[in-house]
């Protein structure tokens, strides 16, 4: 067990082992404090890229970005990562650092509540006594599954694609709801396999034109060679990718011009004009999230692929039944149909000194103070919290902030007497208007329905450049913060 210098020992909970856990766990070890746990309810590490194992999944951020910049990965075999890659990079960091031996896996914890200066959780028959909490909960982690009359009643195999049955042959009618980046993936990687693809689609998606070309195994010996050119690399991806892509979202601008006409270039591919039509985007490219795809539109015009855009009324056991009554037959059913991006930690709830939970607090959606803490809940930090996922940005790079921040606080709190503090309410209600007021002209106002909002208008994302995020989070502003 290691101390501080005031002689405090900060025990801290992180509960979740995917992206934000394990990189707050990294953190925590490499300033000499061991006195963690991390709490996994799953039986090994990864997050989301352990739950998504559907065929044609790809991370659409480039991998050399996509990945922790003090791990830097020489053998990713393409400037996009297959999702099995970052799946099994993600493994090997648990490992090197060894923080298997921190993680108690199989524990739910579902309650936290402060007593006497510290937080207890409990969950899952474990009571466990902590002075800080780290959540690493994610945003892509609760299945949306639609509320569609009959689904239940489908006589076929029917999943999730975020719990992908791989025993189920694909080989017969297979059906997909949803045109996400996950939709437009799966139906883009299958298409040919089954005897019949079906993809329902709502509501039709901009598709950014992409390709993936193969890293060589010369490129993966240079950078064994000289590891310092992967730094380099990170940087270069980073600079591209935020410079071309977030541009483009943020502002009106020649990024953004070029990413519009690349996808309505893409979309002049589908020769048939109706199909083109029924295809066409009624919001700006980016205002929903931006779908990224090498063979999607390729697929679509396959003849055993079609794109139903008439809304489903119902299922029952034999398929899928449209409003316009058309029964559409199939074997198997696949719901791409999202996350619940607003649950972020729940259902866990968190109860601070005063009596203030976290179901009062985010009422009306998530919201906090400089996207890792909340108001009367004090030594509570946040990873990937309420307003941070940097919309199309590496999930790496806002993880390594966030723990950042919350060791400064951890490492404060050791040092300045155990006092625990909380943002101050006044700071998170200027911290939420900043946000609602940086929103105003952007893209995501113009025109479409998307998971970025809460109802009274607070984005769920970051709604400014992730540079400014990481400007945030560099040193926190103790004067924003009250003892509780
Ligand atoms: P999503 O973007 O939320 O898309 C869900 C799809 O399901 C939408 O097309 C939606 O239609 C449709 N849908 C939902 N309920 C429906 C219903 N009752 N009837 C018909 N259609 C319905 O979900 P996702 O594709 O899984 O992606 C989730 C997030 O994961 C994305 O925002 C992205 O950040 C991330 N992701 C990233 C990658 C990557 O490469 N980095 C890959 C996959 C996913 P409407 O549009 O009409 O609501």
């Amino acid at each position: 067990m290691t101390t501080t210098q005031s002689g405090a020992t900060p025990r801290v909970a992180i509960i979740g082992a995917g992206v934000s856990g394990l990189c707050m766990a990294i953190r925590l070890r490499e300033a000499g404090i061991e006195t963690f746990t991390v709490f996994e309810k799953s039986s090994t590490v990864g997050g989301t890229w352990r739950d998504n194992t559907y065929p044609g999944l790809f991370c659409d951020v480039p991998s050399r970005y996509f990945q922790y910049s003090f791990a830097p990965n020489p053998d990713w075999t393409r400037l996009f990562s297959p999702g099995p890659e970052i799946g099994a990079y993600l493994e090997r960091v648990a490992d090197e650092y060894r923080l298997r031996e921190r993680i108690r896996f199989g524990v739910e914890l579902r309650e936290a509540h402060w007593e006497d200066g510290r937080w207890i959780l409990t969950g899952d028959g474990v009571r466990e006594e902590a002075d800080f909490v780290v959540t690493g909960c994610g945003f892509l982690h609760r299945p949306s599954v639609p509320d569609i009359p009959g689904l239940d009643t489908f006589a076929g195999a029917s999943f999730h694609s975020s719990r992908w049955d791989h025993h189920v042959p694909l080989t017969g009618r297979v059906g997909i709801v949803g045109t996400g980046s996950t939709g437009v993936q799966i139906v883009a990687e299958l298409a040919g396999t089954p005897a019949r693809l079906v993809q329902f689609t709502r509501t039709p998606q901009w598709v950014f034109p992409t390709v993936n070309p193969r890293y060589t195994r010369l490129s993966a010996a240079v950078y064994r060679r000289f590891p310092k050119l992967m730094d380099v690399a990170y940087r270069g991806h980073q600079w591209w990718f935020e410079a071309l892509l977030m541009n483009a979202l943020l502002r009106d601008g020649i990024p953004r011009r070029l990413v519009g006409a690349g996808c309505r270039l893409a979309l002049r591919s589908v020769r048939d004009p109706g199909l083109r039509a029924r295809l066409t985007p009624r919001d700006e490219p980016g205002c929903k999230r931006l779908v990224a795809s090498a063979g999607y539109y390729r697929a679509v015009q396959r003849p055993d692929v079609d794109v139903v855009t008439t809304a489903i009324d119902h299922v029952e056991p034999r398929g899928v039944v449209t409003i316009d009554g058309v029964l559409h037959e199939l074997d198997v059913l696949v719901l791409a149909t999202g996350f619940d991006t607003h649950a972020l930690v729940r259902p866990m709830e968190f109860t601070g000194p005063a009596g203030a939970t976290l179901s009062d607090a985010w009422a009306h959606g998530p919201r906090g103070y400089d996207t890792v803490a909340v108001p009367g809940l004090p030594n509570l930090f946040m990873l990937m919290g309420p307003s941070s996922p940097v919309n199309i940005s590496s999930m790496f790079n806002v993880a390594e902030a966030q723990a950042g921040y919350a060791l400064a606080m951890i490492t404060r709190w050791a040092a300045a007497g155990r006092t625990a503090l909380a943002p101050r309410a006044d700071a998170a209600e200027r911290f939420t208007a900043g946000l609602q007021d940086a929103l105003q002209g952007s893209i995501w106002l113009s025109g479409c329905q998307s998971w970025y909002l809460t109802d009274d208008g607070t984005p769920v994302i970051w709604p400014a450049s992730p540079a400014a995020h990481r400007e945030l989070l560099d040193e926190p502003r103790l004067a924003d913060y009250e003892r509780v």
